[in-house]
């Protein structure tokens, strides 16, 4: 019999392992930096938190199942609405902001696709109390920051606000509920499907102009203000501030696009995309908004927003890139017995080794010249041969670059290998 992994999954071998653990240790720091602590929720949730978020269509796109007790539970398709749930549940009461971060695995059922998977990787921040324009410029600066601390250049960040396009419905008498289904149109491109709503007359004219509005801050707000005329809009004010406060915090690297729609019915300020060149169509490497979810889930009016990497493409963008520098041949150090009737004390100097450094003995009871040919065919910097003739706490130490061998006592190996 001969097991395949299921379609839309990866296996991940070590070389990529080990680029994945650095750029999570740097996405991290970054993270930590900027004050949030990690947290982390059970693989999978209770079916109808998911669909409270993301409406009775993410059905399609889950990994739905019925528990022993008939409990409908599903693996977790992204992270926000289960980080929010954890907040409302457990931390509600604490003073806010709340700053929390996730790594974590998240499943849709999706046909496959280059940068699309079944399952994937997402790496993401919720700030939770604050949606004020300080609240907001903090959260895009965060994502480009992990991006410039990553060494990533090549990508295009983009910036939109709801409230703006929300504001300018509002001015023309259009209900919270069409509001949200017009957005749902424009997130999928679909503006000729904004001609069958019945509007008021020009706000149809309006919306598209306000959502084809693209280019420099200082241009499309004033673009904005006058297809919002007389009318004073706080959302448009906020907008101005949060672009403000993000050239305070150095980032200039964006273009503002009123088009960004991000779907979902509770963004209700900035939405943001960053999407890395050369990735193909999967190119959006991360994701983000200002939302009210934590009023959706029961939690009160407490405003959040937040974003999401998607960890794997942003692995793909480095990739291509600038290339993932990986330590192969860990580890250094590789002791080989001369004989079996040196073989304890070969175990037992490695023992003494492992308590300073990363090291490896031969398990597989080859004499010297073919362990010395698998040290090298597994770019192992130096081979520590235990031998019969060299009595004490003396080892052979060969250097497999340059070939030179010599003595050394075994609490010199740390220092003699630099
Ligand atoms: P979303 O929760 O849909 O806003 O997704 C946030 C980020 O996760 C996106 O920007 C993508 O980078 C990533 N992502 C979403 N779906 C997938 C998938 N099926 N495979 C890989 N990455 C994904």
């Amino acid at each position: 019999m001969n097991f395949k992994k299921p379609r839309g999954t990866r296996d991940i071998l070590p070389n990529e392992m080990e680029a994945r653990r650095k750029v999570e240790g740097s996405l991290r720091t970054t993270f930590e930096r900027f004050g949030y602590r990690e947290v982390q929720t059970p693989t999978f949730e209770n079916l109808d938190l998911i669909t409270a978020k993301s409406g009775e269509e993410i059905n399609d796109h889950l990994y739905t199942f019925e528990d022993k007790s008939n409990r409908s539970l599903t693996l977790r398709p992204e992270l926000s609405a289960p980080t929010i749930r954890l907040f409302v549940n457990e931390l509600r009461n604490k003073p806010k902001p709340r700053k929390l971060y996730y790594i974590e695995n998240c499943f849709r059922y999706e046909r496959p696709q280059k940068g699309r998977y079944r399952e994937f990787w997402q790496a993401g921040v919720e700030l939770i109390g604050s949606c004020r324009p300080e609240a907001e410029a903090e959260v895009i600066a965060l994502a480009d920051t992990c991006l410039n601390n990553l060494g990533l250049t090549d990508y295009n960040l983009s910036i939109g606000h709801l409230g703006v396009i929300r504001a300018l419905l509002s001015i023309h008498e259009v209900g919270d509920g069409d509001q949200n289904l017009i957005i749902s149109f424009l997130d999928k491109g679909e503006t000729k499907g904004l001609d069958e709503f019945s509007l008021p007359q020009g706000a149809v004219e309006d919306l598209k102009k306000i959502t084809s509005l693209k280019g420099k801050g200082a241009t499309v707000l004033k673009k904005a203000r006058e297809i919002l005329s007389e009318n004073d809009s706080q959302e448009l004010e906020d907008f101005s501030k949060l672009l403000e406060l993000l050239k305070v915090s150095g980032v200039d690297n964006y273009i503002v696009d009123l088009g960004i729609a991000r779907g979902l019915d509770y963004y209700t300020g900035m939405v943001f995309e960053v999407r890395a060149k050369g990735l193909g169509a999967q190119d959006q490497i991360c994701g983000g908004g200002t939302y009210s979810l934590v009023k959706l889930f029961g939690g009160g009016d407490v405003p959040s927003c937040g974003f999401a990497f998607g960890f794997d493409r942003l692995i793909m963008a480095l990739e291509s890139k600038i290339g993932i520098t990986v330590d192969k041949g860990l580890p250094k150090v590789f002791v080989v017995p001369e004989t079996l009737k040196v073989l304890n004390r070969a175990i037992n100097i490695t023992s003494v080794l492992r308590k300073q450094i990363s090291c490896d003995i031969e398990l597989m009871g080859r004499n010297i010249d073919k362990s010395l040919s698998y040290a090298n065919s597994e770019n192992i910097s130096y081979v520590i041969i235990i031998s019969e003739g060299v009595k004490g706490d003396g080892v052979i130490l060969k250097n497999m670059r340059t070939g030179e061998q010599r003595r050394v006592k075994v609490k010199e190996v740390p220092d003699a290998i630099g």
